[in-house]
C-alpha cells in the first residue's frame, strides 16, 4: 500500500462555457522521504496536481487514496480535517500573515503545544533551523522573499505534517536565496514526502530523488532513478502521523487567542471600526431623539391622555362639591379616592423659556392619588443644586434639565430667572435642582398647601385660563369636551374627579352617577378629539415608527460595513490559516472573537463620548437621551447585527474550497 496514491485522476476547469483540461488520467504512488522535483511548461498542470493533492482543489474523475483509504467521497470539512492531518503547503508568492511577527506566524502552527512556553521555546528552535532567529519580533510585512519563504518553511515544519507540498517556491526569489532554500527543504524533511513543483529543475537536481515531467495535464515522464536517490521509507503507516486532539476547550482557547492575535494585528482597523460605529450609533441616537422628541412636544399639543379610572363629576347646582360631599361619594360609587379641585390636573403644561412645566406637589408623603402618581417627597428629588426647598405657599423649586443650569444659575439662582407665573399666579423661585436624564419632565415644586391653593384657583377660574392658550390647552380640550357630552351650559366649576381602581369601575360609577342626577363622564369618555387631532396622531406614530426604522437601518448599515471592512481585511490571512490546516472550528471561534473585540472599543468609545455630552450643562440638552433600556436594545442590536453578518460572511468563505477563496483573496 502506497501511502500516498492517484488514480486515473483527472480534473477539468469549466468557466465561461470554455472547458480546460487541468490534469488528465494521472496514474502516481508517492512514498514518504521522497524528494520529487515536478517539472513542466507553464500551464502543463503542475499546481493542479499539487492542489489535488493538497485537498485544496477538487477532483472529478479517478481516486486518491491516503494510507490506502479513498477520498473520492470527501466533502469541504473531511478535506479540512485531511489537509490539518497531511498537509504543509508552501506558496510561490510566500503566504506568511503579514500582520504577524515571525514568531507569531510559526507559533500559529504550534497550537497542538498547550504549553506556551513550551510553545514559543520549539517555534524559536523551528526558526533557528532556517536560520530566522534573529527576526523572531520583525512583522512578515518586513521580511525579504527569501526570509518570507524561510520563514513559511519554519511553519511547515511547525506542522510536523507527512507531507510537504511546494509551488514554485523558489519562484520569486534570487539565485543565492534559491539555493539556499531548496538545499533547507532538503534538510528539513528527510522523513517526509516533499514534492516540489519547479519550472528550474537545475535548483533541485542536487537533491531531488525522483523527476516528474507533466506535459499538456499528462504525466509524460517519471523517473526514479535519480543518483541522490534516497530510498523511500515504505509502510510506515500511521507511525508519525500525529492524531489531531478534538478538544472543544482548547480549540476554544486558540480560537481566542488566533484572535486575540489577529485583532492587535491591525491597529488602523480597530479606530475604523470605533469611528464608524461611534457614528453609527451617535447618528441613530440623533435620529432617533432628536425627531422623537419633536413628535413629542406635538402630541403634547395635540393629544390630551385621558387618566385611567378616573371619573370627572358636576351637579347641576352652582355650588361647589366640600370634602363630605366627596367623601360620602366615595363611599357610595365605590372609589378609591378623590380630588376636589381637579382642574390643575389637566392644566398639565407651563411655558418659562421654552421649556415646559409639569406642576407637582412637594409633600413629605405620598400623594393620596396614586392613579395620577404626581405626589413628589424630598427623597424623591433629591437635595437641591442651588436653594432650598420651598416653605411658603408663593414658593417653588424647579425640578430642570441641566441644560438649563446656564439659564437658572449654578451657585445662586440668577436674578433674571428667580420668579415664576402660573396663570396669574406669581412664585418666587426659591430652588433649582438639575438633572442629567433629559428624558424626564420639568416640573415645579410647591408646597401642599400652595398646589391646593393653585389647584382651587384654576379650579374656580377655569374659564379666564381657557382662553390663554397652550398653558390650559388639555384642560381646555377636556372641558370642552364636558360640555358638549353632557350638553350643559357652561357653568361647570363645581367640579371634582373620583378615582377608581380600574376603567371599568370607573364606567359603571359613571353611569350611576348620572342615572342619579350627576353630569359625570370618565376621562376617557371626555375625550373625543376632533378629526385633527386624530389625525395628527396617526401622523407623529406614524412617523415616530418611520423615525425608529431609519434609525435601525442606519445602525445596520454601518455595523454591516464594520463586519465587512474588518473581514474583508483578514480574508486573506483566513485562507492562509485555511491552507495551513489549522481546524475551521478554531478559525471560526477566532472570527467571531475577533469581530466581538473589535466593535468593543466602538462602544466603549461612544459610550465615554455619550457620558461627557450627559453630564455637561453645555451639551447636555444637545441630545434627547434614550431611556437605558432603548440604550440596551441598540447595543444588543449591534452584537446581534454583528454576529449574523460575520456568520455569513463565514459560511461563503468556507463554502468555497481554499483555492478559490485564495484567488479571491489574491485579487483583493
Ligand atoms: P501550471 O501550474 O503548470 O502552470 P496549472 O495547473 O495552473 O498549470 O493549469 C493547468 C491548466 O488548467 C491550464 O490550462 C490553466 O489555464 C487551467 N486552469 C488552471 N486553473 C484554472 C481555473 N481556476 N479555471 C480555469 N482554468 C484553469
Ligand atoms: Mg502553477
Amino acid at each position: 500500500m502506497a501511502f500516498l496514491q492517484l488514480k486515473n485522476i483527472g480534473k477539468i476547469y469549466v468557466s465561461e462555457g470554455t472547458v480546460a483540461v487541468g490534469i488528465r488520467n494521472v496514474n502516481l504512488s508517492f512514498e514518504r522521504g521522497e524528494f520529487v522535483a515536478i517539472t513542466g511548461a507553464s500551464g502543463s498542470g503542475k499546481s493542479t496536481l499539487l492542489n489535488v493533492i493538497s485537498g485544496m482543489d477538487t477532483y472529478e474523475e479517478g481516486e486518491l487514496l491516503i494510507e490506502g483509504k479513498p477520498t473520492s467521497h470527501y466533502i469541504q470539512s473531511d478535506w479540512e480535517e485531511y489537509r490539518e492531518k497531511y498537509i504543509s503547503f508552501i506558496f510561490q508568492d510566500y503566504n506568511i500573515i503579514d500582520s504577524f511577527t515571525v514568531l507569531q506566524n510559526v507559533e500559529l502552527a504550534l497550537m497542538d503545544i498547550r504549553n506556551p512556553l513550551e510553545r514559543k521555546r520549539r517555534a524559536i528552535e523551528l526558526l533557528r533551523r532556517v536560520g530566522l532567529e534573529s527576526h523572531l519580533k520583525q512583522k512578515g510585512s518586513r521580511l525579504s522573499g527569501g526570509q518570507k519563504q524561510r520563514c513559511v518553511i519554519a511553519r511547515a515544519l511547525a506542522k510536523d505534517s507527512p507531507i510537504i507540498l511546494a509551488d514554485e517556491p523558489t519562484g520569486n526569489l534570487d539565485a543565492q536565496s534559491s539555493k539556499e532554500i531548496v538545499q533547507l527543504l532538503k534538510e528539513v524533511s528527510k522523513d517526509k514526502l516533499l514534492i516540489v513543483v519547479t519550472h528550474n529543475y537545475d535548483e533541485v537536481k542536487d537533491h531531488a530523488s525522483r523527476h516528474i515531467r507533466v506535459f499538456d495535464g499528462a504525466i509524460e515522464s517519471d523517473d526514479r532513478s535519480l543518483p541522490e536517490s534516497a530510498e523511500p521509507i515504505m509502510n510506515q503507516g500511521h507511525e508519525g502521523v500525529k492524531e489531531q486532539p478534538n478538544d472543544r476547550v482548547y480549540d476554544l482557547r486558540s480560537g481566542l487567542r488566533l484572535g486575540w492575535a489577529s485583532f492587535l494585528a491591525k491597529p488602523k482597523l480597530t479606530l475604523f471600526i470605533c469611528f464608524i460605529l461611534m457614528i453609527g450609533v451617535l447618528g441613530s441616537a440623533f435620529i432617533t431623539g432628536a425627531l422623537e422628541d419633536a413628535f413629542a412636544m406635538f402630541g403634547k399639543f395635540y393629544m390630551f391622555q385621558p387618566a385611567k379610572g378616573r371619573v370627572i363629576v358636576s351637579n347641576h347646582e352652582a355650588k361647589e362639591f366640600t370634602d363630605a360631599d366627596l367623601e360620602k361619594l366615595v363611599e357610595e360609587y365605590g372609589a378609591k379616592s378623590y380630588f376636589r379641585y381637579d382642574a390643575i390636573l389637566d392644566t398639565a403644561a407651563v411655558k418659562e423659556e421654552s421649556i415646559e412645566f409639569t406642576v407637582k406637589r412637594f409633600t413629605k408623603t405620598r400623594a393620596e392619588f396614586p392613579t395620577l402618581n404626581f405626589g413628589a417627597t424630598t427623597k424623591q428629588y433629591g437635595k437641591p443644586s442651588v436653594g432650598r426647598y420651598p416653605e411658603d405657599d408663593d414658593e417653588v423649586l424647579l425640578y430642570v434639565p441641566l441644560g438649563c443650569k446656564n439659564y437658572y444659575g449654578s451657585d445662586s439662582i440668577s436674578t433674571k430667572a428667580n420668579d415664576i407665573h402660573i396663570n396669574t399666579f406669581h412664585y418666587d423661585v426659591v430652588g433649582v435642582k438639575y438633572y442629567i436624564d433629559n428624558t424626564k419632565q420639568p416640573m415645579i415644586v410647591m408646597t401642599d398647601a400652595a398646589y391646593k391653593k393653585l389647584s382651587e384657583h384654576v379650579s374656580k377660574n377655569w374659564k379666564k385660563f381657557r382662553d390663554l392658550g397652550r398653558d390650559s390647552n388639555s384642560y381646555t380640550v377636556l372641558f370642552n369636551t364636558m360640555i358638549n357630552m353632557m350638553g350643559s351650559n357652561d357653568n361647570i366649576y363645581n367640579q371634582a374627579s373620583l378615582f377608581f381602581s380600574s376603567e371599568a369601575k370607573a364606567k359603571k360609577a359613571a353611569a350611576k352617577l348620572r342615572e342619579n342626577g350627576y353630569l359625570a363622564a370618565t376621562s376617557k369618555a371626555t375625550y373625543s378629539p376632533d378629526i385633527f387631532s386624530l389625525i395628527m396622531r396617526a401622523v407623529a406614530g406614524g412617523f415616530s415608527f418611520i423615525i425608529w426604522i431609519i434609525a435601525i437601518v442606519f445602525l445596520i448599515f454601518f455595523v454591516n460595513l464594520c463586519t465587512h471592512r474588518s473581514l474583508d481585511v483578514i480574508k486573506s490571512d483566513l485562507t492562509i490559516f485555511r491552507s495551513m490546516g489549522i481546524s475551521v472550528r478554531v478559525i471560526k471561534i477566532s472570527m467571531f472573537y475577533r469581530m466581538y473585540i473589535s466593535i468593543l472599543p466602538g462602544l466603549l468609545l461612544t459610550l465615554i463620548t455619550f457620558t461627557l455630552i450627559y453630564i455637561s450643562p453645555n451639551y447636555n440638552s444637545m441630545i434627547r437621551f434614550l431611556h437605558w433600556y432603548e440604550y440596551l436594545f441598540i447595543i444588543l442590536g449591534i452584537v446581534v447585527i454583528t454576529t449574523l453578518v460575520t456568520r455569513k460572511q463565514i459560511h461563503r468563505l468556507f463554502e468555497d474550497s481554499v483555492k478559490k477563496t485564495l484567488k479571491g483573496g489574491a485579487e483583493a
